[in-house]
C-alpha cells in the first residue's frame, strides 16, 4: 500500500476522483441507491451486453437459420471469436481460448481428456475449500474409470478452514497423482494462490495441472502463456458479467491440440468438415475441438459486449483499482467494525488477494438480510461469511464508506435480530 488511508468519506470521494475507469460504471445497470456487492456471483447487466443481446435478437428475426452465415460466419464461429477477446484476459493465445458450455461441463470435458489413468499414476489432487460443484464433477470422472472417490481422489485439507497451504499442496504431489485441479481464487476467502509455485513444482512431476479460474477472470490478469498450465475453466457471469447462466470458457494448452477430446462433438469437429456429416470424429486442433454441440447464441451475445468493455478498461486497471478497493475495505472493516465481532477472512497481500473480501461473523447470515433491507446486495457463505464483492468496473470507494457505515448501524443497533436464522432456497 502507498496510500494513507483515512475513514471520512471525503477521502472515499477523492479516490474516486483519482479513479482513471470511475467513467465506465456510468454502462451498468445500476439500481438508483443500490449498492451491489455480489458482482462475484452475478455481474450487473451492462448496456453493452443488452446491446449485443438485441442485435442478436434482430439478426435472428432478419435472418433465420441464416444467422449462422452472416458476417462471414461470424456466429457459426462465435466461440472463436469470444475466445479472441477473452485471450487477453488471460494472456493466452486466442486458439487456446473457447467459450461454450457451463463451467461444470469443462471440468468434466477437461478431465475427461487428460485423465488417463495407469496403475501407476491415478490419482486426482483437490482439495476441500473449492466450490463443491468442481468435486462433484472430479468424484463422478474416477468412478467412471472404475475408481473408488476415496482411493482416487487426494484431498488437501485446508488448516483453518480459510486457507489452503501451497505446501500442503506440493507435498501431496506423490508419484501416483495424475493431475492436480485447483482454483485460482478461493469463492469464501478470496485467497489467490501460487499459481506459478504450483504448476512448476506439478511440471516437474510429470502431473497434469488445470486451473478453475471463475474467482479470478476479469478481477486478476493472467498470463497463462508463461504459467503454461494444461488447461483452464471458467464462469462468464461472475465479474465478467456475461448474464445469468451465461456460456463458460476453456483454455487447452496448444501443445494439447492433437489429444482426443474426452467428450466428443459435433461442434468440436474440424470446422471445414463439420457439414460434410460423416460418422467419424475429426476433431478441431485448437480449443474449438472441445465443444460439444451447438452454441446457445442468446447466452453468448451479452459476453461479447462485456468482454469488449473489459478490454477497453485493461486489466491492469482494473486490477489495480481492484486491490485498492479491497484493501479500503479491510482497513475500514479493522477501524469501524472489529470491536463488534466481526474479522476479516482475506488474505492482506496484494499477491494473495482476489476480488473479493470475507466478512466473518457468527450473525453473519442475518447480517446479510439486515444489509438487503438497506439496499445492499451481499453474499452470504456457510458457515459465517458475509461476503462483499467490490467489482472494480462499478464499485466506487464511496459505496465502499457507505456500506461499512451501513454495517455499523446494523451492528450497533443489532438490527440482525429481527430476522430469522431459516435459509431460504437460494441464500
Ligand atoms: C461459480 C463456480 C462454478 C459454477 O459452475 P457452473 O457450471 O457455471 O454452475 C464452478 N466452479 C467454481 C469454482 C465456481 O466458483
Amino acid at each position: 500500500m502507498d496510500i494513507l488511508f483515512k475513514d471520512n468519506l471525503e477521502f472515499a470521494r477523492e479516490l474516486d476522483s483519482r479513479d482513471e475507469i470511475f467513467h465506465i460504471r456510468e454502462r451498468f445497470y445500476l439500481q438508483e441507491g443500490q449498492i451491489y456487492m455480489d458482482g462475484n456471483s452475478l455481474g450487473v447487466c451492462s448496456k453493452d451486453a443488452e446491446e449485443y443481446v438485441l442485435n442478436m435478437l434482430e439478426t435472428w428475426k432478419k435472418e433465420g437459420i441464416n444467422i449462422w452465415g452472416v458476417e462471414e460466419g461470424k456466429y457459426f464461429l462465435y466461440q472463436n471469436y469470444l475466445g479472441k477477446l477473452t485471450a487477453p484476459l488471460i494472456g493466452a493465445d486466442p486458439e487456446e481460448v473457447t467459450v461454450g458450455n457451463s463451467t461444470t461441463v469443462n471440468i468434466h470435458q477437461c478431465i475427461a481428456t487428460f485423465y488417463k489413468p495407469t496403475t501407476e499414476r491415478y490419482k486426482i489432487i483437490v482439495d476441500d475449500l473449492n466450490f463443491p460443484t468442481d468435486r462433484y464433477a472430479i468424484d463422478s470422472q474416477v468412478k467412471l474409470k472404475g475408481y473408488e472417490v476415496e482411493e482416487a481422489v487426494k484431498v488437501v485439507h485446508s488448516r483453518d478452514g480459510r486457507l489452503i497451504a501451497e505446501n500442503d499442496v506440493i507435498e501431496a504431489m506423490a508419484d501416483d497423482v495424475a493431475i492436480i485441479f485447483l482454483p485460482s481464487v478461493y469463492y469464501r476467502s478470496a485467497q489467490l494462490l501460487d499459481m506459478e509455485r504450483i504448476t512448476r513444482e506439478a511440471q516437474k512431476r510429470g502431473i497434469v495441472m488445470g486451473w478453475d479460474l471463475a474467482h479470478s477472470i476479469g478481477s486478476v490478469p493472467h498470463d497463462l502463456k508463461t504459467l503454461d498450465c494444461d488447461f483452464a475453466v471458467w464462469c462468464n457471469y461472475k465479474y465478467l458479467a456475461g448474464g445469468p447462466g451465461a456460456t463458460a470458457g476453456m483454455y487447452i494448452n496448444k501443445k494439447h491440440f492433437l489429444m482426443e477430446p474426452g467428450l466428443a462433438g459435433w461442434h468440436g469437429n474440424k470446422k471445414k468438415t463439420q457439414f460434410l456429416l460423416k460418422q467419424n470424429f475429426e476433431h478441431e486442433t485448437n480449443a474449438g475441438g472441445w465443444q460439444i454441440g451447438t452454441q446457445p447464441l442468446l447466452s453468448m451475445a451479452p459476453i461479447e459486449g462485456v468482454l469488449k468493455l473489459y478490454n477497453e478498461a485493461g486489466m491492469d486497471k482494473i486490477r489495480k483499482k481492484s486491490l485498492l478497493l479491497t484493501e479500503y475495505l479491510m482497513f475500514l472493516i479493522d477501524e469501524r467494525l472489529q470491536k463488534y465481532g466481526c474479522q476479516v477472512g482475506t488474505p492482506r497481500e496484494d499477491s494473495r488477494r482476489g476480488g473479493h473480501v470475507a466478512l466473518e461473523h457468527d450473525e453473519a447470515y442475518r447480517i446479510c438480510a439486515a444489509l438487503k433491507e438497506h439496499n445492499v446486495i451481499p453474499d452470504f457463505r456457510e458457515p459465517n461469511i458475509v461476503r462483499l464483492a467490490p467489482v472494480a468496473l462499478y464499485v466506487s470507494f464511496a459505496e465502499i464508506h457507505r456500506l461499512v457505515d451501513i454495517l455499523e448501524s446494523i451492528l450497533v443497533n443489532r438490527e440482525y435480530e429481527k430476522f430469522s436464522h431459516q435459509r431460504t432456497l437460494v441464500v
